[in-house]
């Protein structure tokens, strides 16, 4: 009886999901609502792209979950990113601080806007920003000119922080609010993998001036591809539709337009799709947060891993699970990827630090220790709702 310590992980695993040979997915979408219904309806009339009405019941439906004013859809959750970004007022050679431990298209949507991003630490009991380290480091780096944060080692404006809510665990919001309030720095929140997460009783997304969502294949829920901008300004809303829709003025038929806008928004099939899945989120939440529970007990009694919990404030959506690796196991990764995947078990390790990639490997940073602890001990393991 000499079991290893990944094989023991392994058959804990197969513990916790349904017996059968099937390979089990990191994360699947499941349509077992209107789906169809929806779909068929946008065919049979033709309206699957600009016209329809889906596109408005889906940002009502986003309204009313979230608690938000307003919600605009749009094609992707990085372009969202990037129109919460241009109305932040982000331009050329600003600096936004942004999370090393993120998905690569948090840090693009800044190069978009020809900003710079500068890379944060993150926190052990969130995986997200630490607003504690980050206040520390800005005392050091920065200092207030006339209202605007200037980093002082390279001299440009330091004008937003991107919170992302990794895996759906919130981000400590309100003391990151503080910092944003002291150093002037716009609030954004990259809440893409947050979609029924909250902070305090409070939604993610709800938290920043702009948020943004993304309802990609593998999200919480689906419209194939799709995102959408929360915000709770009024004027900020109109501007976010009009950006988003070629900046179009209403005419009858002339074609008249007064910003370079985007063609970001959401296909009428798509939000079809949406309306559908956000019917059945909330039996949604409830299976994956029951799943991450059955994970919970079962690697309770594991020696050297384990389940990442949401942190005390927070009800976290559970969108990816996570198991961590105590430092003594951290050697064990590798094999341990192997040895799930192998078994049809799809597990996968964090995403590289975006800091370490080569378009991104010069742009300013703070320590990262934190960040870096994580990467070499994080595995992602299935997730779907339906397990
Ligand atoms: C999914 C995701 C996005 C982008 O969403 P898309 O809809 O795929 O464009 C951005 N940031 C993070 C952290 C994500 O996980």
């Amino acid at each position: 009886m000499n079991t290893s310590f990944c094989e023991i992980i392994l058959a804990t695993l197969k513990k916790c999901l349904p017996a059968n040979n099937d390979i089990v997915n990191l994360h699947e979408p499941l349509f077992c609502g209107n789906e169809w219904n929806y779909i068929k309806e946008c065919i049979d009339s033709t309206k699957v792209s600009t016209v329809g009405n889906y596109v408005v019941q889906f940002e009502k439906m986003l309204i009313d979950f979230t608690g938000i004013k307003y919600a605009i859809a749009t094609v992707n959750g990085t372009a969202a990113l990037h129109i919460c970004l241009l109305l932040s007022g982000i331009t050329k050679g600003d600096e936004v601080i942004v999370p090393a431990l993120t998905f690569v298209a948090t840090i693009n949507a800044v190069s978009y806007c020809g900003a710079i991003p500068h890379f944060a630490d993150s926190e052990e009991q969130t995986l997200g920003l630490d607003p504690y380290k980050l206040l520390g480091y800005l005392k050091e780096i920065s200092e207030i000119r006339k209202g605007t944060c200037f980093n002082r080692i390279t001299g440009r404006p330091i004008k937003a922080v991107i919170a992302m809510h990794t895996f759906g665990h919130p981000v400590d919001l309100e003391p990151l609010l503080e910092l944003c309030n002291r150093f002037k720095l716009v609030l954004i929140e990259d809440a893409t993998e947050s979609l029924g997460s909250f902070y305090k009783g409070r939604h993610t997304g709800n938290w920043g001036k702009l948020s943004a969502l993304s309802f990609n294949g593998n999200k919480t829920i689906t419209t194939g591809g799709g995102g959408a901008i929360l915000t709770n300004g009024e004027s900020l809303a109109k501007l976010a539709k009009h950006l988003t829709t070629t900046a179009k003025l209403p005419s009858r038929w002339y074609f008249k337009h007064d910003y370079i806008g985007y063609n970001y928004r959401l296909p009428n099939i798509n939000a079809a799709l949406g309306c559908a899945q956000m019917e059945k989120l909330p039996d949604i939440l409830e299976n994956k947060r029951s799943l991450a529970e059955r994970y919970r007990r079962s690697f309770m009694s594991i020696k050297g891993i384990k389940f990442f919990i949401e942190p005390n404030f927070a009800k976290s959506n559970y969108w990816l699970n996570v198991l961590l690796l105590e430092n003594e196991y951290h050697g064990k990764l590798q094999e341990l990827l192997e040895i799930t995947n192998d078994s049809g078990i799809m597990t996968r390790p964090a995403w590289n630090l975006t800091n370490k990639l080569p378009m991104y490997k010069d742009c300013p940073k703070m320590d990262l220790s934190v960040a870096e602890n994580i990467e070499s001990s994080l595995i992602n393991i299935p997730s779907s709702a339906f397990l």
